[in-house]
């Protein structure tokens, strides 16, 4: 038998978080991001879930080919566009939308020989400071791009640094606003925070919106607002087993290091999930777990492969019993991802992104 640990892939969370999005921009066509092979989820696990979007957007060009492999015809948007002057052979054979943030892929474009011109969205960089061409240059990096038969039509994007938080997206959306009133195209500017956050704010949701996280059913703004506040469903569940039971007296210790230690008489279950199958090992004793669809926590330090959690409030719960690490339970109860990244210090993004390759994948609807 494999160890006992298991992710699932939830196709009706994702259909339900991608009509969420919807709601929230109406008007707009969605690029679903399905990036770092769609968040860890797998582009092939979402694409079904995945497959009401009107396009899908990521980075790596081994990943449009696999969406094409999938039997997509629709738009692929290479969101930082072409590393080398290659990339681009591959942007005509497979019909690839790319984006276009510096000088020297205009460069290349220019001499980039292809039959049908290239669907291009230009970059501004409005704040972030990563891609992009500053807004005073935007008009003559546009301007150029223009005159190059290899271009089809271009349209607009930016990028926000701030729209989870109180700095909000003012001053960016003003600044895109400024640089742009006069260019023709179609326009990009909002990620999953955006897209929920502001979502009165009608710029915000013109043409094409570009959510990520929001999709995969983790919030964009934990702890501000969680995913049951957004209305969104976890994508993804990590379940394990307990493989062993240790009964401890007070004084006894739990796993390396000796960090927890028992104060009372205490039941603790020892789980088949750890580091190595991209649960962090920096979460403190007290991470909320779901053992049997209940509300618990973890104690001591994880482990490669194993972690324990506390099962003296759970009489009933052994070896075989299921701890959910992440997402739904059997019984239907829900541990957000976004808590337990809290308790590492990081973000539900990071979390699903490192699942490991050795932890068994299932589909679910
Ligand atoms: C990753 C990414 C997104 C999606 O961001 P979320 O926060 O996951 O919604 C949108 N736009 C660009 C350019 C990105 O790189």
């Amino acid at each position: 038998m494999p160890r006992p640990i298991q992710a699932t892939i939830h196709s009706a969370a994702l259909r339900h978080n991608l009509n969420r999005v919807r709601l929230a921009a109406p008007d707009a066509q969605v690029w679903a991001v399905t990036k770092a092979n769609a968040y860890g989820h797998g582009i092939e696990r979402v694409f079904d879930g995945l497959r009401a979007a009107d396009g899908f957007a990521l980075l790596d060009l081994s990943e449009a080919q696999r969406v094409r492999a999938l039997g997509w015809r629709g738009p692929i948007l290479l969101l930082e566009g072409a590393f080398e002057a290659r990339d681009l052979e591959l942007c005509s054979r497979l019909n690839l939308w790319h984006t276009v943030h510096c000088d020297e892929q205009i460069d290349m474009l220019a001499l980039h020989k292809t039959h049908e011109p290239h669907r291009i969205f230009l970059k501004m960089n409005s704040g972030m400071n990563r891609l992009g061409f500053a807004p005073q240059r935007f008009r003559s990096a546009w301007t150029r791009l223009n005159a190059l038969p290899q271009v089809d039509e271009i349209s607009l994007m930016t990028h926000f640094s701030d729209a989870d938080g109180p700095t909000g997206i003012a001053e960016q959306m003003a600044r895109f606003a400024e640089a742009t009133c006069d260019l023709p195209g179609e326009r990009s500017l909002s990620n999953s925070a955006a897209t929920l956050r502001h979502a009165q704010d009608a710029a915000v949701k013109a043409d094409w919106i570009r959510p990520g996280i929001a999709v995969y059913g983790s919030s964009p703004d934990f702890p501000a607002h969680s995913a049951t506040d957004w209305e969104l469903r976890p994508a993804m569940s990590l379940n394990a087993q307990v493989i062993a039971v240790q009964s401890l007296q007070a004084g006894d210790s739990v796993g390396y290091g000796s960090v927890f230690v028992a104060d009372r008489a205490m039941r603790m279950g020892v789980v088949a999930c750890g580091y190595a199958d991209g649960y962090p090992r920096v979460c403190p004793t007290g991470t909320p777990v779901l053992v049997n669809g209940q509300r618990g926590r973890t104690v001591g330090r994880v482990s490669m492969d194993m972690l324990t959690v506390d099962l003296s409030p759970f009489p009933d719960a052994g070896v075989g019993s299921t701890v959910t690490l992440w997402g739904q339970s059997a019984q239907g109860a829900v541990l957000d991802i976004d808590e337990v990244a809290q308790a590492a210090g990081t973000v539900g993004y990071e979390l699903m992104c490192a699942l490991a390759q050795r932890v068994p994948v299932v589909l679910a609807d």
